[in-house]
């Protein structure tokens, strides 16, 4: 008889893991706290307008050919690449800096502030490249058994990346270019950890080479939810159960063993093993009652930035803005510096906009656009109270209207805002992270909660806050670790 495996959750850990399993010959239920499948690569949809609700762009797309094809499938969505990657708008400046992933045309757009560009670029990436290179196999995709082992393993990538760990991704990028503009480009990509350059080891230069070199950025051609539409059509195919509005609140347990996990209404849901794509930190203190992840060791780890979003319908056509856009202030460090802590809400928000019907008539009535707005702001840590959420959407909307100078409150039709406690409340994520644990050194590889439980023979983790990361493609990479983890496990008889 076929083995049963229950999953905790429907985000891309999830889905990823149950393709996986049921292709290893498991029969796999998966039980959902929110309405719909997706976690945080959700949908909204509003009188004609359609928006995703979180991720919007993606790397490593590889990893997602690797996950369809593992299973004898053909990638079923097609990605769509974007040159420029996005462009910044610096505050009191009317034309935005283009970044572009050829080196040529990136100098050109720098060449008043950054001379010589390309060559000095060149070297950055190459270093990051290395590193990349040196890692990817050792330590990202990789099951590690014991601290020891990971240690080991960690000895082996050459010496020479040694500064990587002890620098900051501000101070490499200080040293390597001249221009203030051009430093801040560099250094976004910290933002893409939920981090910010000031507190994110020079290690993540790799993202810098991800993006500009290696598989740079690509979007889902019909909006990135098409992808979790066609895991969950595939998965249903293949006989795996959904059961959605079902918040896993309790376990029953026997012998070192999960028999059982418990639903906000008392349902019991038995299977032979158990893969929780709930947080694996939280998961643990909140619905495991261990006392190593309860709130107060739990709110001491370091978690990603907070996210603030809005999801704007427009009538007419906005002409300023790409797919990708960022608008920045004047003071980065002073903000980056204040962002993580504060207990108001920014009063000179950074943000991030992107306009999926730029590349998608689809998802937007004709001569209308859909505008997201993402800010970072603190978590529920640091600001419990969000009541005050239609002023920052306010401050943002107007402040994103003068600088591409196109009325947006004017030629609003539908407005949805989602401050950090809706997405809490949504998709239990802790204290309203975004992205889940940080990654400073000591919460990553083996010092990240581990994808197999520490006391039950039978339960496992995948996404964001297990081994190896956040991120889209880190989480197919963390479905793949979790199913090897369990087909070469031999407790599971
Ligand atoms: C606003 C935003 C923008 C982002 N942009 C990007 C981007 O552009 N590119 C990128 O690569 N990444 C991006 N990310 C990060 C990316 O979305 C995540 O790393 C990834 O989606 C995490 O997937 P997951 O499966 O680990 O978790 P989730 O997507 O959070 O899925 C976990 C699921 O478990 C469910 N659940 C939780 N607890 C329970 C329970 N007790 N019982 C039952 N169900 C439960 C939740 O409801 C959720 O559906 C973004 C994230 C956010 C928030």
């Amino acid at each position: 008889m076929d083995k049963s495996a229950l999953i905790i959750g429907s985000g891309l850990g999830g889905l990823s893991t149950a393709l996986r399993l049921s292709s290893n010959g498991y029969k796999v239920v998966v039980l959902e706290k929110h309405s719909t499948p997706g976690g945080r690569m959700n949908i909204i949809e509003m009188d004609g307008f359609r928006f995703d609700m979180g991720p919007s762009f993606m790397s490593m797309t590889y990893e997602f050919d690797e996950l369809f094809n593992t299973v004898g499938i053909k990638n079923p969505v097609e990605f769509e690449e974007l040159e420029p990657l996005y462009q910044v708008y610096f505050e009191g400046k009317d034309k935005p800096r283009r970044i572009f992933k050829d080196l040529e045309k990136l100098e050109k757009e720098f060449s008043d502030v950054e001379p010589g560009l390309a060559s000095k670029a060149d070297a950055y990436l190459k270093r990051a490249g290395q590193f990349w290179h040196d890692t990817e196999d050792k330590v990202v995709k990789t099951n590690f058994d014991s601290m020891f082992k990971y240690l080991l393993k960690l000895s082996t990538v050459p010496w020479k990346h040694i500064p990587y760990l002890y620098r900051t991704m501000w101070s490499e990028v200080e040293k390597q270019f001249k221009s203030e503009e051009v430093r801040i480009i560099f250094s976004l990509v910290a933002f893409f950890l939920g981090a910010t350059p000031f507190h994110t080891p020079a290690i993540y230069s790799l993202l810098n080479y991800t993006e500009m070199r290696h598989n740079g950025y690509w979007r889902i051609k019909g909006g990135m939810y098409r992808l979790i539409e066609e895991l969950v059509k595939i998965l249903k195919d293949r006989g795996v159960e959904f059961h959605f509005d079902t918040e896993v609140v309790n376990i029953g347990s026997n012998s070192g063993k999960l028999y059982e996990v418990i639903d906000r209404n008392g349902k019991r849901w038995q299977a032979d093993i158990f893969i929780s794509n709930a947080d694996a930190a939280s998961f643990r203190g909140q619905v495991l009652g261990r006392k190593k992840f309860n709130e107060e060791k739990l709110d001491k780890m370091h978690w990603t930035l907070a996210p603030f979003t809005i999801y704007l319908g427009v009538k007419g056509k906005v002409d300023n803005l790409e797919h990708h856009n960022y608008f920045l202030g004047s003071n980065f460090k002073g903000y980056a510096d204040t962002i993580f802590t504060s207990s108001i809400a920014p009063q000179k928000p950074y943000y991030y906009v992107n306009v999926l019907s730029k590349s998608d008539s689809t998802c937007a009535p004709d001569g209308c656009e859909n505008i997201f707005i993402l800010c970072p702001v603190p978590d529920l840590r640091y600001k419990k109270d969000w009541s005050d959420k239609e002023e920052l959407a306010n401050t943002l909307i107007k402040d994103l209207s003068q600088r591409i100078g196109f009325d947006l409150e004017y030629n609003t039709m539908v407005k949805k805002i989602l401050a950090p406690d809706d997405w809490a409340a949504m998709l239990n994520l802790y204290k309203g992270s975004g992205l889940g644990l940080a990654h400073d050194i000591n919460q990553v590889g083996a010092f990240r909660p581990k994808n197999k439980d520490e006391h039950f023979s039978n339960l496992y983790y995948v996404g964001a806050s297990t081994t190896p990361g956040t991120g889209l493609p880190m989480v197919v990479i963390s479905s793949r670790l979790v199913t090897e983890r369990i087909s070469n496990d031999s407790t599971l008889s």
